[in-house]
């Protein structure tokens, strides 16, 4: 088992995006470590019906919580996503159903989700 708490972000492949959600977990849920699954709009690709990458990320948390023993998932959306090019109220309707899908998995975690804004501050996403 793995010295420290860990944390476990889905987060965009975007170089902004990853130091400010990584910040915010270790600051809002007291771990020291984040384990971060990258794609390209992390909050559309859980929503659309590609069962192969689901399950690549699936797997890819389940190393984590094992390995690590993360008891949070954080699903992360962000302004100016290339990856998922649409506004705001979209990404945060689409963050709120992803959080319902990793929640279906019945990891033994927490899921919480995350809006990265224009000034590239964190955001809780409010069910
Ligand atoms: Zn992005």
């Amino acid at each position: 088992m793995a010295d420290g708490k860990f944390g476990t972000a889905i987060n965009c492949i975007d170089g902004r995006t990853q130091n400010p959600v990584s910040q915010w977990i270790k600051e809002n849920y007291s771990v020291d470590y984040v384990d971060t699954v990258t794609e390209p709009g992390p909050d559309k690709v859980l929503l659309e019906v590609n069962i192969e990458k689901i399950e690549q990320i699936k797997s890819k948390l389940l190393i984590s919580i094992k390995a690590h023993n993360s008891s949070l998932i954080v699903i992360a959306g962000h302004h100016d996503c290339a990856g998922n090019p649409v506004l705001k109220e979209e990404h945060l309707t689409q963050i709120k159903k992803s959080i319902n899908m990793i929640k279906s998995w019945n990891f033994p975690v927490k899921v919480v989700g995350v809006w990265v804004n224009d000034q590239w501050k964190v955001e809780q996403i409010q069910e």
